[in-house]
């Protein structure tokens, strides 16, 4: 059988924490500071690990996160998760604990887990904001899960957007 090379990464979290920010940064190198209503769905980025061929299809949430709503077709065969809340909003920080991680597993109830990555956005907003959710809280959330250690990116500024994707495409080639 051939390699596989194409993989579903799905992004997750409540609305406003960066996630079409992360892959319109990540896709097209490019950024709004206005929320787009318009998700970027299906989004194809190539790259390669150890010289092997990749192809990432981005998954991205419509608008539909705001009722806590999705449907079964977007976790289908996803193969690995991105959650995403923003550093600068605890709430979104709770959402992700309480709520997103549990709705991924109850669909995705896999033997072999896929590869989940916690990211904590807008880092370039650490600075103004009054409480913000610190790298050690996480990385105990993570650590408990036993997850891959959380990673802080800022879609503004670039910051980790390549090594965020990069992560996930070498956790998926040590996978498939
Ligand atoms: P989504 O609802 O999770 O898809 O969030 P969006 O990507 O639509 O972003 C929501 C808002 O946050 C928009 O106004 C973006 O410009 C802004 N935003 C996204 N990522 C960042 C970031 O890394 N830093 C800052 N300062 N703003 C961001
Ligand atoms: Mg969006």
């Amino acid at each position: 059988m051939a390699e596989q090379t194409k993989f579903k990464i799905v992004l997750l979290g409540d609305k406003d924490v960066g996630k079409t920010s992360i892959i319109l940064r990540y896709s097209l190198n490019e950024f709004s500071e206005r929320t787009s209503l318009t998700p970027i769905s299906e989004q194809y980025k190539k790259l390669s690990v150890n010289g092997r061929q990749m192809v990432l299809e981005l998954w991205d949430t419509a608008g539909q996160e705001r009722f806590k709503s999705l449907e079964t077709h977007f976790f289908r065969e996803a193969d690995a998760a991105i959650l995403v809340y923003s550093v600068e909003e605890r709430e979104s920080f709770h959402s992700l604990t309480s709520y997103w991680m549990k709705e991924l597993i109850r669909y995705v109830h896999d033997d072999d887990m896929l590869p989940i990555l916690v990211v904590g956005n807008k880092s370039d907003l650490y600075e103004e904001a009054s409480e913000t959710v610190s790298l050690a809280e996480v990385t105990e959330y993570t650590n408990a899960y036993e997850l891959p250690p959380p990673i802080e990116t800022s879609a503004k500024t670039n910051h980790n957007i390549q090594k965020l994707f990069n992560l996930v495409a070498t956790e998926l080639y040590r996978r498939h």
